[in-house]
């Protein structure tokens, strides 16, 4: 993929936040990384979906400085940083989008997991979308972008959880994040997380002590469709969920 195509596709799945109603005003940002040319391309800070294009979209190094050559008119998001600390120790992460999604941060600022309620939620994520450890008040004064994406990436180190297999997560207090292989990918989970959370919030409302599903059809509904026995492969990822060319 060429920078100019990483370009056009960041520019396009931010656009399609608001379109599939994960946003409001400017309440969110996607952000595509190359790592052979080692760039990140990420919404500029405050600038509303529809003024977004190519011309205008942030292209950073992996220190988060602009990229001499580029245009990089306007600054990048504010949470960049975010990005930048899950992209460093996520390897298989090559985009990642937040947002304030309603129902997703519901969760978040209950402190809350999403458990697995149903096979919705198996089909994407391999058990519960942690909600992470709060920042102390050290770590939220200073560097406060860079702690929140390192808060992520601790609670998943240190519950074993594999990124690639739970996509998601929700920063407490803040709202969801999500990555995936591509931005197309990325914006497909935060859409699917808005909807399971949407769900378990209904749910818990109905009944605050419901349980998970078992984990033997958890597992049958991730694992069919993802990793070495997967036999139902068809899905799309996200993929076309913007105007087809
Ligand atoms: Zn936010």
């Amino acid at each position: 993929m060429t920078i100019q195509e990483l370009k056009e596709m960041v520019v396009e799945a931010n656009k399609e936040l608001p379109k599939r109603r994960v946003v409001l005003y400017s309440w969110g940002n996607v952000s595509g990384i190359d790592r052979e040319r080692e760039i990140i391309v990420i919404k500029p800070v405050g600038i509303p979906y529809e003024e977004l294009t190519v011309e205008n979209v942030s292209v950073v190094d992996f220190d988060g400085n602009k990229i001499p050559g580029e245009k990089n008119p306007l600054n990048p998001s504010v949470d960049l940083d975010i990005h930048r600390a899950l992209y460093e120790n996520f390897s298989s992460c090559n985009a990642i989008v937040h947002t304030h999604s309603t129902f997703a941060t519901v969760m978040a600022q209950l402190h809350r997991d999403v458990p697995c309620f149903g096979t919705t939620h198996a089909d994407y994520f391999a058990g519960s979308v942690p909600c992470v450890d709060a920042l102390s008040e050290e770590e939220i004064i200073h560097n406060y972008e860079w702690n929140t994406g390192m808060a992520i990436v601790k609670y998943f180190c240190e519950h074993k959880i594999d990124p690639a297999e739970v996509p998601a997560a929700l920063s407490v207090n803040h709202g969801p994040f999500t990555w995936g292989e591509d931005c197309w990918d990325a914006v497909h989970k935060a859409v699917v997380l808005e909807e399971i959370c949407k769900m378990a919030v209904h749910m818990l409302a109905i009944e605050p002590e419901w349980q998970p599903i078992p984990k033997v059809m958890s597992d049958k509904h991730y694992y069919r469709k993802h990793g070495a026995n997967a036999y139902f492969t068809n899905d799309d990822h996200g993929h076309g969920m913007v105007r087809s060319k």
